[in-house]
């Protein structure tokens, strides 16, 4: 029995794994913020498939719920977007290679000049193509990753004060750490920053936009919001480290979802999975899930929970490639059972925040490395 098109072929052949995301909760969370910053403008950041929750529509949604810009890592996820038809600005943050010019500023992409040397190279870009050049400057205050020094920055800015073909819309940064607890360096990033600004301003003969706050500068350093804020997890509604105040009405956008597809009774002392990590201490029942790492669901989540029939119960022995075990002791599943990997099911809820906690990798890697095997559902 043969699907007669291969659009049938991929609904037939699913698992039961899939992501779900809230377009609503979305839009809420971008409202929240803006809400927060008041006038600042909000540049949604984007990238790394939309923080694993899918790329295209969650662009779409940020984009009608009223985004400022949009920002991603790479030229090829600005293509995309600007291929989807999004409209709004967008910015690419990573490092610049002249080749590439030509892409951005065919597609209006704005560029992120990180150096003298790559601001000459898109002012004579812009020259040769007989366009116009958007131009953000990037200066570094302490992540040493792409940008000229606070203390070299004057150099910068003379090189885009000497641009004919360029429009300079943004000046920005990044902070290194941003931890409520200790906010010294990113205080100290932001007085440099706000510093070297100060020799850029009197001689601009144009408005531009001083942004360097990503989600933690929006929570934790309100002085930080300046003309422009880019959130990226907060927008996905996942805090992006402990210790945070909860000053965002911001609310989880993805669930993930599985299935019981298998169940059996493992013998006490019984070794389950790869490397028998973990032997059943009495007799009990073990339930197979269908997602392991080969989706993005990563080994070191190996002793968290998940929800089955409303509790709580915890992934044992090592996450397979496609397959984890669960152990429901002597609880009731049965195959069909809902399995929620992230997300709430009866009272009882698991977060992102909270698988991070428990396995030491950071909310943004459990997010991002979910992958294309996983379908993603989107739902108003
Ligand atoms: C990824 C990124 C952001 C978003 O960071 P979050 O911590 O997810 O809010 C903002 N700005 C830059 C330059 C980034 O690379």
């Amino acid at each position: 029995m043969f699907p007669p098109s291969e659009q049938t072929f991929i609904a037939f052949q699913q698992r039961p794994t899939s992501a779900h995301v809230s377009l609503g909760s979305l839009r809420h969370n971008l409202q929240a913020i803006q809400s927060f910053v008041g006038t600042a403008k909000v540049m949604a950041v984007v990238k790394a498939n939309g923080y694993g929750h899918g790329f295209d529509a969650v662009a779409r949604e940020l984009e009608s719920a009223g985004a400022h810009s949009l920002g991603v890592a790479y030229i090829e996820e600005a293509l995309e977007l600007r291929r989807i038809g999004i409209k709004i600005p967008v910015l690419v943050f990573g490092g610049l290679l002249k080749e590439q010019l030509e892409l951005y500023i065919r597609h209006d992409i704005d560029v992120t000049a990180s150096s003298v040397t790559k601001m000459a190279q898109i002012e004579e870009a812009a020259g040769r193509l007989g366009r116009r050049a958007r131009v953000h400057l990037k200066i570094d205050t302490g992540l040493e990753r792409i940008g000229v020094h606070y203390y070299s920055s004057p150099s910068l800015f003379d090189e885009a004060l000497r641009a004919k073909h360029c429009d300079i819309v943004g000046v920005y940064s990044h902070f290194a750490d941003v931890r409520p607890e200790d906010l010294s360096l990113a205080r100290l990033q932001l007085e440099r920053f706000l510093n070297s600004l100060r020799y850029y301003e009197e001689r601009a003969q144009a408005p531009f936009l001083r942004h360097i706050a990503a989600s933690g500068g929006i929570m934790a350093l309100t002085d930080s919001h300046l003309d422009l804020v880019r959130p990226g997890i907060a927008l996905y509604g996942v805090y992006p480290a402990p210790g945070f105040e909860p000053v965002l009405s911001i609310r989880p956008v993805l669930k993930l979802k599985s299935q019981v597809v298998y169940f059996k009774v493992v013998k006490k002392g019984a070794g389950v999975s790869y490397g028998h990590q973990w032997a059943a201490p009495q007799d009990t029942r073990v339930v197979t899930i269908p997602i392991g790492y080969g989706d993005g669901y990563l080994r070191a989540l190996s002793g968290s929970d998940v929800l089955i029939r409303g509790s709580r119960r915890p992934i044992v022995g090592a996450i397979c490639m496609d397959q984890l075990m669960v152990n429901i002791g002597q609880g009731e599943a049965f195959n069909g059972d809902e399995v929620i990997l992230v997300g709430e099911q009866g009272q009882d809820r698991v977060s992102v925040e909270e698988l991070a906690k428990r396995s030491g990798v950071s909310p943004y890697e459990i997010l991002v490395t979910l992958n294309q095997r996983v379908p993603r559902v989107f739902s108003a």
